[in-house]
């Protein structure tokens, strides 16, 4: 078959296990110390709450949250840091503004099965976690319903019963909240039932952990991508937003992967005054770049409740392409693209 003649082509890690720069447990100790609430983050960045320049929100039913190695790659003393500007809440958030609403891209619609949202022809979205390391202010599913997902080691029965006779599906999407909040044991026994399933030939993570907690890329789970990746195509679409999200553990993870033969790639959302301008989107494509992660998308913000602030319009979003075009090889000016309910596929601005 020609498609398992392109697999073999992929590379293939070595015998002996990948080494990575985390042990097994490293990663919910790091997460047992994560920044919670704006004191905790404003005191390590040595900031004032009482000084900033815009009213902050006091108990946002979303909360702060920010691993400390996240948080390290902020500048101290500087409100308008552009990492701390994705995770500090504004009183802003609580602004009612007309078109943004609590389900923006008709997730709810293409609910399937608790957990599983089939919108596209060929790929299903599998929900297997409904945590993240990090609460971004802009996410567009702070709003959803996480509390119906399912639980629990045989939760996901009803998924894997539609997946079994989705037709013309080859490819699953793990999403959440971040599918690699999951341990090892629990991801090893959803890649192991997605294996088992014939007509499924890619599957796909899309996480902000090796960006916002590169110690989640520890050796356990690397040599199990490798495993899954001896009879699957294994693709990882990570998320970074600004170039400073960039750093040397970020590198560390990402070869981690490629080592194990993943194909890395990232998406973007275009934020408003965190990346909305030209050099700050290339030096991102570059920090990418040199990392092995090849820019995938760039988002237009989905218009959900409590994120107007960081909406840019769309025909500024079209300058910044065509500016990228200019400065960077093709391979690294991402797909400008929206998502809207209803549609077949994520519709490209450009
Ligand atoms: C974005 C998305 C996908 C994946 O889309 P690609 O264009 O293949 O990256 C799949 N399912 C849902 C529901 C999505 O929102
Ligand atoms: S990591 Fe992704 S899903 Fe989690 S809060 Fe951020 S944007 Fe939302």
């Amino acid at each position: 078959m020609k498609y398992r003649k392109m697999l073999t082509s992929l590379p293939k890690p070595p015998g002996a296990p990948i080494p990575t720069a985390h042990g097994p447990r490293d990663w919910q100790k790091d997460m047992q110390d994560a920044l919670r609430g704006r004191d905790a983050l404003l005191q390590f960045l040595e900031l004032n709450p009482t000084e900033a320049p815009e009213s902050l929100l006091e108990n946002p039913k979303f909360p702060i949250l920010v691993p400390r190695g996240f948080a390290r790659r902020m500048r101290p003393k500087d409100w308008r840091d552009p990492l701390l500007a994705q995770v500090l809440a504004l009183s802003r958030e609580n602004l009612r503004v007309d078109d943004f609403s609590d389900d923006a891209v008709g997730d709810l619609a293409s609910q399937v099965v608790p957990g599983v949202l089939h919108k596209y022809a060929s790929r299903v979205l599998m929900m297997i976690s409904a945590q993240c390391a990090i609460h971004c202010r802009y996410c567009f599913r702070r709003e959803f319903p996480y509390g119906d997902l399912p639980r629990g080691k045989d939760g996901h029965e009803d998924a894997w019963s539609y997946l079994e006779n989705a037709e013309g599906v080859d490819e699953i999407v793990f999403s959440g909240g971040d599918p690699l909040f999951l341990d090892n044991k629990r991801l090893e026994g959803i890649l192991d039932h997605a294996a088992s399933l014939p007509r499924i030939r890619t599957l796909r993570f899309h996480t902000r952990l090796p960006i916002v907690l590169p110690s989640r890329i520890d050796s356990g789970l690397v040599n199990m991508l490798a495993k899954a990746g001896d009879t699957r195509a294994v693709v990882m679409v990570v998320h970074a937003n600004h170039p400073n999200e960039l750093d040397e553990t970020t590198r560390m993870a990402a070869q981690a992967l490629r080592r194990a033969g993943v194909l890395l790639l990232n998406q973007t959302v275009l934020l408003h005054g965190i990346n909305d301008d030209a050099d700050t989107l290339a030096d991102l494509s570059r920090a990418l770049v040199a990392q092995g992660i090849l820019p995938y998308y760039l988002h237009q913000l989905d218009r959900v409740s409590g994120t107007a602030h960081f909406e840019t319009p769309e025909s500024h979003g079209l300058e910044l392409i065509a500016s990228l075009r200019e400065k960077l090889p093709g391979y690294a000016v991402p797909a400008y693209v929206r998502e809207l309910a209803g549609e077949k596929h994520k519709r490209p601005l450009t």
